[in-house]
């Protein structure tokens, strides 16, 4: 069934020659193919309060979104700025061809298309981009973060000074316990959001995590303190590194919920005690 349907076209950083190409030859495709195109400068480095997400989050019917980030980064950048869930978005960097992917993606156009360009001064940034269907607001980075970042606002973590983060360093991206941050020009695919990749928190970086904050551990529930090695004879605690009595000597609470939890299989098994 025919609709309204546009497409927004962000274009790289830059000025290489290929990429303007394959932007431009795309903006008349689509456009001869009925759908309302409208340009921006590369997504990512739009800023935060920028009218262009407000020309963005006013585009009539489905959107099509195609930029130079992971489809992730994209869906994430627009429901924080323009409030609106893309039907599709392309990397034009992968390996899928963009224009079949938008046509089968969107219902056959009504009407002629135009193609509208936001000629806005951009320059490049990098900050961390919150995916909130990861986000659980545990508050880890804000506490974690030296340079003010984050800020709590009504129960959610927001980045409200996104340009205090420092260039290339995706530290608090490691930190998260449910991979919810994303740095979408990081060369690591997970951290970046690539699909098929959701990143793991970093054991080093959550160790640093608690010594920084002194909180205490869930896990073994001691502070962690700069530089502390186990003794001879200790373990650390997988979660925050401090030293801990060896497993065998004092089951832990893992190993303890671990071991009710084999009872409690033990007796459901037919012959088991629950039989
Ligand atoms: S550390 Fe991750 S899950 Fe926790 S508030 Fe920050 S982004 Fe959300
Ligand atoms: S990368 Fe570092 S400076 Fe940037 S927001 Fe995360 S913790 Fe703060």
């Amino acid at each position: 069934m025919a609709g309204s349907s546009s497409v927004l076209l962000c274009r790289h950083l830059g000025s290489d020659a290929a990429r303007t190409s394959l932007e431009d030859d795309l903006a008349r495709r689509l456009s001869d193919s009925g759908r309302t195109v409208l340009i921006t400068p590369h997504l990512y480095h739009l800023p935060h309060g920028s009218d262009a997400w407000h020309e963005i989050a006013a585009l009539p019917g489905d959107l099509a979104v195609l930029g130079w980030i992971s489809p992730r980064a994209i869906e994430c950048l627009l429901r924080e700025h323009a409030g609106i869930e893309p039907a599709i978005a392309v990397d034009l960097s992968g390996p899928d061809d963009p224009f079949a992917a938008i046509e089968a993606a969107l219902a056959p156009a009504e009407s002629p298309g135009d193609v509208r360009e936001l000629d806005l001064p951009v320059s490049a940034r990098w900050y961390p981009v919150i995916d909130r269907s990861r986000c659980t607001s545990c508050r880890h980075c804000l506490q974690f973060c030296l340079f003010g970042v984050y800020e709590a606002q009504e129960r959610r973590v927001v980045a409200v000074r996104p340009d205090s983060c420092k260039d290339g360093c995706p530290a608090c991206a490691r930190v998260c316990p449910h991979g919810a941050i994303i740095f979408p020009l990081s060369d690591e695919p997970a951290i970046a959001g690539m699909p098929g990749t959701v990143m793991q928190p970093d054991a080093a970086a959550r160790r640093m995590f608690y010594v920084r904050t002194g909180r205490h551990c869930p896990l073994c529930g001691k502070v962690a303190e700069a530089g502390q090695q186990p003794a001879p004879g200790e373990a650390a605690c997988v979660e925050c590194g401090a030293p801990v009595e060896r497993p065998d000597e004092a089951p832990s609470l893992v190993h303890e919920e671990i071991d009710a939890l084999i009872s409690e299989l033990d007796a459901l098994t037919p012959g088991g005690e629950g039989e």
